[in-house]
């Protein structure tokens, strides 16, 4: 079996606990990724995917339970440690882009490296083999308003592999775009897993792309259950 990537045990997590308005969004929810696989969690909105990608991203912290990233217990670690594993380890897509509008496509991916201390050389040869396995080589020197929405899509899942992550965690990353579009973007995205061995984890409604993925994951009443 593939190395476990990502592993969550009894994860919890209360918004305004103790107050009359508190919510129980998470309640002991338990998750394991693999390398190389691609797994949908599905819910309706505001069942909870939001905080569990946060979490598992360690750009949020739980109430209970662990988050392990390749094997590393980040229970209790440090914000200093917390941020160098969430750069090395963990890249994000969300339902917008977030790409810097003054920059190029080119410029968006190099930026992520060389706050991670690569070289303007390296960052640049490592941005153009991105976008040309998304099919978008041309558009290097494109800026984000000149793209569009799949192809902005596209770069920001380059931005996110920059640093060649072990995760990717998304967050409705197709949820933006017409239905064509987005299979495109979802093809793009399966072909970027199987080819760099990451592992992906990739919240959506859309129930005919996560029956594309490799496993279905529903979150019910703040836990993970098999579809
Ligand atoms: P989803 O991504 O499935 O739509 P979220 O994780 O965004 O769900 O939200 C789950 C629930 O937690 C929602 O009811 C939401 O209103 C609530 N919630 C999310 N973030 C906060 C917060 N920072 N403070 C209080 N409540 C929050």
């Amino acid at each position: 079996m593939s190395e476990i990537t990502l592993q969550i045990e009894g994860l919890s997590k209360t918004y305004l606990a103790g107050t009359p308005g508190e919510v129980s969004v998470l309640r002991g929810a338990d998750l394991t990724l693999r390398a190389g696989e691609v797994v949908a969690l599905v819910a309706p909105s505001g069942a909870g995917k939001s905080t569990l990608l946060q979490i598992a991203g360690l750009l949020d912290v739980a109430d209970a339970g662990t988050v392990q990233i390749g094997g590393q217990d980040m229970t209790g670690a440090g914000e200093r440690k917390r941020t160098r594993v969430r750069r090395q380890d963990v890249g994000f897509v969300y339902q917008f882009h977030h790409l810097l509008p003054e920059f190029t496509a080119l410029e968006n991916i190099v930026l992520p490296q060389l706050a991670n201390g690569v070289s303007q050389r390296a960052a640049e040869a490592r941005g153009v083999e991105l976008l040309a396995l998304v099919g978008l080589k041309d558009r290097a020197a494109h800026r984000p308003a000149a793209l569009s929405g799949g192809e902005q899509q596209r770069v920001a899942f380059c931005r996110a592999l920059a640093n060649s992550p072990r995760i990717l965690l998304a967050d409705e990353p197709t949820g933006n775009l017409d239905p064509a579009t987005s299979d495109q973007v979802f093809e793009v995205l399966m072909r970027l897993v199987s080819e760099t061995g990451l592992s992906a984890l990739i919240a959506t409604h859309n129930l005919e792309l996560a029956s594309r993925m490799d496993r279905v994951l529903h979150l019910e009443d703040g836990v993970l259950r098999a579809g």
